[in-house]
């Protein structure tokens, strides 16, 4: 059975883009019978709150989302927040230290940006291998001064993926991605490591969420046959934009859920995100069940979506 998933980082309200990925991860696996789990991306200790997390599974709950699996509900594979679950990221980073994939490094994030250019279009950098290859005495004097990183080492090898939504995908590891932080220096596993482990452990088949992540699913799938796992299929979906081309955040407060909230009702906002992806011709209320069955990857456009809030009138003082 396919099991997809949504995996919100729990650092503020949830905003309009986060109940697309949310939407659009459960639609597309509820209208092939799929399961939906809910797992807390809360990495970053001192950006998550167990409040964010609680107000994310009251959203969800709020809009008709129920979790089959995951954070609020349980499940055979939990814990299903990630600052819980180092004793698993342990065991892969051991296993890829195992494997000599794996090295330390003391760059200091201003030296990064000194030696690394913009890469790609998504402002991916290179990393510039300064640390890699190290000898050891010049190692030792290194950690004198401070804990490390560590660096997952990616080979000079093609990378080929065929996107459910954007096709196919073609990177070298070594330049087109680089070697990536698996954990940080204060001991913190890093995204790129933790959302592969949990991927693999919770069984996971479908990974739906924004278009951003997509190169990222290059160097995410290394890992997971690197640990010996089989990666999901990855649909990526485009960006909600505003209207001067910035990225919706946390930050936009007019598009955030406690305003919406106390403007819309849950079919209205399900409607909404029906028409801005296309699965709807107009914006009319809509049913979590109707929209699932509504749900087609072939409607759904690639070119990112200019969310207007003055002209939905969403824009009105509270
Ligand atoms: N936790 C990430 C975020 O909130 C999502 C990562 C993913 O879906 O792989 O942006």
């Amino acid at each position: 059975m396919k099991t997809g998933r949504f995996a919100p980082s729990p650092s503020g309200r949830m905003h309009l883009g986060n109940v697309f990925a949310a939407l659009m991860s459960y639609a597309s696996v509820k209208h092939d019978g799929g399961r939906w789990l809910l797992r807390m991306e809360d990495l970053d200790r001192q950006r998550c709150r167990e409040e964010y997390s609680e107000q994310i599974i009251d959203d969800l709950l709020w809009l008709g989302l129920r979790p089959d699996e995951g954070a609020g509900v349980g499940g055979d594979h939990g814990p299903y927040w990630q600052s819980q679950r180092d004793a698993f990221y342990d065991r892969a980073f051991a296993s890829l230290k195992s494997e000599g994939l794996t090295y330390e490094c003391f760059c200091k994030r201003a030296d990064l940006l000194a030696a690394s250019a913009p890469h790609a279009s998504d402002g991916h950098t290179l990393y510039a291998l300064t640390c890699f290859g190290m000898d050891e005495e010049r190692k030792a004097e290194m950690r004198a001064k401070g804990a490390p990183a560590w660096r997952l080492h990616l080979p000079d090898e093609n990378s080929f993926f065929v996107d459910g939504h954007y096709g196919i995908q073609r990177a070298n590891l070594a330049d087109d991605r680089g070697d990536i932080i698996v954990r940080r220096a204060d001991g913190n596993y890093a995204y790129q490591l933790a959302v592969v482990v949990d991927d693999a452990l919770m069984g996971v088949t479908e990974v739906v969420r924004a278009v951003d992540l997509l190169q990222a699913s290059h160097e995410q799938s290394f890992l997971f046959r690197a640990l010996g796992y089989t990666p999901p299929s990855f649909s990526h979906i485009p960006l909600l934009l505003a209207p001067d081309g910035s990225r919706l955040s946390k930050r936009d407060r007019s598009l955030a859920m406690d305003r919406i909230r106390g403007l819309l009702k849950p079919e209205e906002l399900i409607g909404l995100i029906a028409h801005l992806a296309h699965l709807a011709p107009t914006w009319r209320p809509m049913k979590i069940g109707d929209f699932v069955e509504a749900f087609s990857w072939s409607h759904v456009p690639t070119e990112d979506i200019v969310v207007d809030a003055q002209e939905l009138g969403l824009n009105r003082a509270d």
